[in-house]
């Protein structure tokens, strides 16, 4: 085992976590799988992933614009820094196969996934889009440093809970205007 290589800072007044200064939590996964199965049961997986999608697409795009300016990194070192984080930070191993600003398109892997791992291969179907929103967050970080207003897409076309060796997740955009 080894040590996290994120720093991370807690106010010993308020006991209040943070990262370069963003505050953070630091949750069980079997919390997180939790809530979006309890989620799921209720309204229905579809449902839930494109409520999800809006909200961690809004997560990305505001953390890159702030680790952007902490770190005073450029666009791109900015995306890969984010994936790289989200990799420190367990969600699962996270890498670029293949990354096409000018074109919005690329394809993410995700390594021992937490929300599949957390499922399980009974899941039998793809259980990681909290990460669609964000990737495509991502992208439209790089895009909106271009001053492009075209919407990219995330879809996970691969799970490790339906099966498959590793998470895939395929970028594509919609051109606007
Ligand atoms: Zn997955």
């Amino acid at each position: 085992m080894a040590a996290p290589e994120i720093p991370i800072d807690v106010d010993p007044a308020t006991s209040i976590w943070s990262t370069d200064g963003l505050p953070m939590m630091y949750l069980p996964r079997h919390f997180m799988v939790n809530m979006q199965k309890a989620v799921e049961a209720k309204i229905g997986p579809t449902a839930y992933r494109d409520i999800v999608y809006g909200s961690s697409h809004l997560s990305a795009l505001q953390w890159c614009r702030a680790e952007a300016k902490t770190h005073s990194l450029a666009p791109l070192e900015t995306f890969r820094h984010y994936l790289k984080r989200m990799s420190q930070r367990g969600h699962g191993q996270v890498s670029i196969e293949a990354l096409d600003v000018e074109a919005g398109s690329g394809t993410i892997v995700a390594r021992h996934s937490a929300f599949a791992l957390g499922y399980g291969p009974e899941a039998r179907r793809c259980v990681c889009y909290v990460f669609q929103g964000s990737f495509a967050g991502g992208m439209r970080y790089l895009l909106e440093c271009e001053g492009r207003a075209d919407e990219p897409l995330c879809h996970e076309v691969a799970c490790l809970a339906a099966g498959a060796a590793e998470c895939r997740f395929e970028l594509r955009c919609e051109a606007v205007g």
